[in-house]
């Protein structure tokens, strides 16, 4: 790994998994991931910063979709990013561990996944989702996502990249840990 620029790549299948250390507003892919809430209100974190740099359409969007369930997932335009879709998921508010949240995470992570396969995407970067405001503790929650992405590269070959755009060192650092536990 190089020390300067964070990033981790590992193939899986025909697939690509990538971990950079980085704000995914910024990324490249067909879509990035938010981590919304359940009415799709925007908020902090993650999904406040992709509202404020993908500009007001994305809102509008989301006004008229009108909500999401936790462990779905939605689509819209990227309005002004770089990424032509924003894929909106919500993941759960970890309560303890005792009330489903581990199937939710999983089903965020999935159901984005399926959500891009339906539209012919090739390229989709996820954030940390439920690791901040949502509190899900950071090793589960990146074993849950890691193993959900290369389980999925496994069984799809439509897809060409998965890529986890982590945004503190500390959160990268972790993903890479557990990578390496499964791989
Ligand atoms: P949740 O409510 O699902 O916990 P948060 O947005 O609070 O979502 O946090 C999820 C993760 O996203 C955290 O690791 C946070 O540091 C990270 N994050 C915040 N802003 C960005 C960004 N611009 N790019 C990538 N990750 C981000």
């Amino acid at each position: 790994m190089n020390e300067e620029v964070k990033i981790m790549d590992v193939k899986v299948n025909k697939g690509m998994l990538s971990l950079v250390q980085g704000d995914i507003t910024r990324e490249e892919t067909d879509a990035i991931v938010n981590a919304a809430n359940s009415r799709l209100a925007g908020g902090a974190g993650v999904d406040g910063a992709i509202h404020q740099a993908g500009g007001p359409s994305i809102m509008e969007e989301c006004r008229k979709i009108g909500g999401c369930p936790t462990g779905q997932a939605v689509i819209t335009s990227g309005g002004a990013l770089k990424a032509k879709y924003v894929i909106h998921t919500v993941g759960p508010i970890y309560r303890g561990g005792g009330r489903g949240e581990a199937n939710l995470l999983q089903s965020a992570y999935l159901e984005s996944l399926k959500l891009a396969s339906a539209r012919k995407l090739k390229s989709i970067a996820f954030p940390a989702i439920s690791t901040g405001v949502y509190s899900y503790p950071l090793a589960e929650a990146a074993h849950i996502a890691l193993k959900t992405a290369v389980d999925y590269l496994g069984e799809h070959e439509d897809i060409e990249m998965i890529r986890f755009v982590l945004f503190d060192r500390g959160t990268f650092d972790v993903f890479v840990k557990e990578l390496r536990k499964i791989i």
